[in-house]
């Protein structure tokens, strides 16, 4: 028996699921979708056509640095390394503001949802210069943007932690003041290996996820991801971590890396990928590609994702928040042509839901979260190949943009301005 939809839902009909014959109907409902079937009948419930294009769920740009986006003025495009980059970020980092911050992180969270993402993970530079006050632009970001996208926060402690005094202190107040996970980048310390002991003990004390940088170098000397994976064991932190980058893993022997890739198996480690940031550093090195072994990490199962990384900021100044411009670098990258476009779609969906965790019942099915985005194509092949727009993306089921145009920026926009207004009289 099909049920007649009230008034208030909104229905899309005849959306083209991702391998299924026949077209659906979506009816949403709040911020569900509260039935899918064949086509419903017609009556004055408001709706909008799919036409049959391709409806997926929108992607989760699993790996993002909020805080740096659009940083780094002209001197941004000067830069050749990741050293470099990190210097000119460094020396930008002093400008900062909370509101500088937060006003930046915003215009990446509008391109990305105009882009079709419809939640972020985002790492957050915490460290002697900045503090935590990105942290605390980013923490209240997620809050007042929440019915537009999903922000799930990474405390990203840039400066060592076994010399420094105050960065373990750092990292447990960047946790209690409400980050999600904890991060890191353990090549930024002399004794890598203690770090990740470090990151370990303090991401049990909160029972958070933990999410590092890890052998992004594309060095064979340079290689932690087998540590990390031995770590995650004993400390039965399985499921709980994921690898992002791990580049190095691509410039090891076939042997080595597939030992090494077992044991993130073993140790059900994710691995988020990130192409564009990738590339972009590493061809100004010489050096090819940087992106991790992607074939073999699926051939063993390992849940792999993979994420935009920089927006417009000295490490990728080129960026832009596109994760359906990133599926087709990856796809050129790793050669995923011949029958894998399916798979690169789901490294930008279910497989980084999974990773993050940060929403609840994702994905286009009965009691799914209504966060859809219908692209003008028929299958993966064209979405990727010709970089389909964008018709229109729902965020909590409502329309957010709409061929390739965000539609809510001015309720965006008051919103964020009626935060500061309430915070500025708290502050009275
Ligand atoms: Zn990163």
């Amino acid at each position: 028996v099909t049920r007649i939809p009230k008034v208030s839902d909104l229905v899309i009909r005849n959306a083209r699921l991702i391998e299924q014959e026949d077209l659906v109907d979506i009816t949403l409902r709040g911020n569900k979708i509260v039935d899918i079937g064949r086509r419903k009948r017609r009556d004055s419930t408001e709706y909008v056509d799919a036409d049959g294009k391709l409806t997926l769920p929108g992607f989760i740009d699993s790996h993002m640095h909020l805080d740096k986006a659009m940083s780094g003025g002209e001197k941004k495009w000067t830069t050749n390394t990741c050293i470099e980059a990190r210097k000119i970020q460094r020396d930008e980092k002093p400008k900062f503001t909370l509101e500088d911050v937060k006003e930046r992180a915003r215009k990446a969270v509008e391109m990305a949802l105009t882009n079709g993402t419809t939640a972020i993970r985002t790492h957050v530079d915490i460290d002697g210069v900045v503090g935590l006050m990105p942290l605390k632009a980013l923490l209240e970001l997620k809050d007042q943007l929440s019915n537009w996208m999903n922000i799930q926060v990474v405390a990203f402690p840039t400066e060592p932690l076994t010399t420094s005094k105050t960065g373990k202190s750092l990292l447990r107040k960047a946790m209690m003041m409400g980050a999600d996970v904890v991060g890191g980048v353990p090549v930024n310390d002399p004794d890598p290996k203690e770090y990740v002991d470090s990151i370990f003990s303090i991401a049990k004390e909160f029972e958070a996820d933990i999410d590092l940088h890890i052998d992004e170098c594309n060095d064979p000397k340079d290689l932690l991801l087998e540590y990390y994976a031995e770590k995650t064991l004993k400390n039965r932190y399985q499921g709980k971590v994921s690898a992002s980058h791990c580049s190095s893993l691509s410039a090891v022997g076939n042997e080595t890396a597939l030992r090494i890739i077992r044991k993130v198996r073993d140790a059900e480690i994710s691995i988020i990928v990130n192409p564009l940031t990738n590339l972009y550093l590493w061809s100004g090195n010489g050096r090819p590609n940087g992106v991790s072994r992607v074939r073999e990490l699926l051939d063993e199962g390992i849940t792999v994702a993979y994420a935009t990384d920089n927006t417009m900021d000295p490490f990728n100044p080129l960026g832009n928040a596109d994760m359906l411009l990133a599926a087709l670098f990856l796809a050129y990258l790793k050669h995923l042509g011949n029958g894998t476009l399916t798979t690169v779609l789901e490294m930008g969906t279910n497989n980084p839901a999974r990773i993050t965790k940060m929403v609840q019942n994702y994905g286009i099915k009965k009691g799914g979260r209504a966060d859809i985005m219908i692209l003008d194509a028929l299958n993966p092949q064209e979405a990727i190949t010709r970089q389909a727009k964008r018709l229109y993306v729902f965020k909590n089921g409502r329309i957010v943009a709409k061929g390739g145009v965000l539609t809510v920026e001015s309720e965006i926009l008051d919103a964020c301005a009626k935060a500061t207004k309430d915070q500025r009289n708290f502050l009275c």
